[in-house]
């Protein structure tokens, strides 16, 4: 699905259960319409990587289709190394990668609160760790962690605005290196297939 228009109340999206798939369920629910104006798929031909601390982002063109690697390690009874390899299809991230809820720790919810911040956060829309275990109940995956980090490369992608082709390798990445990575992404693909000069031909595509 490329081509939606999601109307907010409110100054940020609703967390629900921490996961994408009450999102997909809805879409489900609402239907899906072919149009008739192709896709954008951005293929590019150079490698493209980002990194900083032992932490990296990197892209290599093997495509068609998009398929993600993620590796995380937290110091964590819980945590600990997490490695997975994900062809991005619809099925693959209804069944596997949209039901991963964000997680965080306990301490941190409480930080968050002194602030103001997180005042719908609870056990119910988050795994939830202390020093040793989990607070929130059972968890979806055993590697619940690392595929939840997937779907947050993927929202990050999104702002690309196109279809990516390709194989990204992600180690111990977060938001603000998945963000890095989607602008060297976007300076990468100009002149190629979909690339970012196409961005009116993007916008208009948005509006039809
Ligand atoms: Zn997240």
């Amino acid at each position: 699905m490329d081509n939606c228009t999601i109307e907010l109340d409110g100054p940020e999206v609703p967390i629900l259960d921490g996961s994408a798939l009450p999102f997909v369920r809805l879409f489900h629910a609402a239907g899906f319409e072919r149009q008739d104006v192709p896709v954008i798929r951005l293929s590019i031909s150079e490698p493209v990587e980002v990194s900083r601390d032992g932490r990296s982002v990197s892209f290599r063109p093997d495509g068609p289709g998009l398929t993600i690697s993620y590796e995380i390690d937290f110091p964590h009874p819980v945590v600990g190394r997490q490695e997975l390899t994900v062809a991005i299809r619809p099925e693959e991230y209804s069944t596997r990668i949209a039901p991963a809820r964000t997680f965080g720790f306990a301490r941190d919810v409480e930080a968050l609160r002194a602030r103001g911040l997180a005042r719908g956060g609870s056990l119910h829309n988050a795994v939830v760790l202390d020093e040793t275990g989990v607070l929130s109940g059972p968890l979806r995956f055993r590697d619940e962690f690392v595929r939840h980090k997937v779907l947050d490369l993927l929202g990050d992608l999104a702002l690309l605005g196109a279809v990516l082709d390709g194989h990204i390798h992600a180690r111990k990445a977060g938001h603000a290196l998945h963000i890095e990575f989607a602008r060297a992404l976007a300076a990468a693909s100009v002149g190629q297939p979909g690339g970012v000069e196409s961005m009116p031909e993007r916008k208009r595509a948005a509006r039809r």
